[in-house]
């Protein structure tokens, strides 16, 4: 059951178009897995709208006329512009596959299984494989097998992770599929995956992880290399 979501704040940014490409893309696939926040992305776009048909300002002929436009085009194009990010399609057709697992991936991030590289096998039974967000950076996909951990760290910049297939802790609270999180320097965690099946995530880091403790301290001068 999806706990974590984004705030209220992040989804308002979301819907009105200004939250920064890398969280809008993480928002965009949470909703994918979560009906609660579909909803309330939806309810968003309906006022927004209404703003937009209210405001004596922004209603202008020539938005009136390209509003007929659309409204009277052919049933396909209507379908097109009608298609929501938010519609999920029941199967994929660029499943992620680690060793015989095929992973589903949320509708957003299909697009991206093309761009994603090879899986790296890390220590602490660690898969990771790199994935080109193009103009937006770089993102990873890791997984974790049962009893898999990312050693414990803070964070220089940000790190966002949406849980795509099985759960992990991290000391401070549990995820499931669909759980997203920001976290930043304030927060000093240690992922962990105890589940038979372990867990796959999709993360992005604006910077390179800090380790904290023990012999992965020494891993620092190298983080950047592979998260
Ligand atoms: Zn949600």
């Amino acid at each position: 059951m999806i706990k974590h979501h984004p705030t209220s704040q992040q989804l308002n940014a979301f819907v009105s178009g200004v939250c920064e490409p890398t969280l809008a893309l993480m928002i965009s696939a949470h909703t994918d897995l979560c009906a609660e926040c579909q909803a309330k992305c939806l309810k968003l776009q309906h006022v927004e709208t209404i703003d937009a048909f209210s405001s004596p300002v922004a209603r202008t002929p020539e938005l009136d006329k390209m509003f007929s436009r659309i409204t009277q085009l052919p049933q396909q194009q209507k379908t097109l512009i009608a298609d929501s990010p938010f519609e999920g399609s029941g199967l994929s057709h660029f499943d992620i596959e680690l060793e015989g697992k095929r992973f589903v991936l949320p509708r957003t991030l299909k697009r991206y299984a093309k761009h994603t590289g090879n899986w790296s096998r890390l220590v602490g039974k660690l898969w990771q494989a790199p994935v080109d967000l193009g103009c937006m950076g770089k993102a990873n996909f890791i997984y974790m097998e049962k009893g898999g951990k990312v050693p414990e760290h803070t964070h220089k910049g940000s790190e966002m992770t949406l849980v795509i297939d099985g759960q992990y802790g991290d000391g401070v609270a549990n995820y499931d599929c669909g759980d997203f999180t920001l976290l930043d320097g304030t927060h000093n965690h240690l992922p962990h995956s105890e589940a038979d099946e372990g867990c796959l995530v999709f993360t992005i880091v604006d910077k390179p992880l800090y380790f904290t403790s023990g012999i992965a301290r020494l891993l620092n001068p190298f983080s950047h290399l592979f998260f």
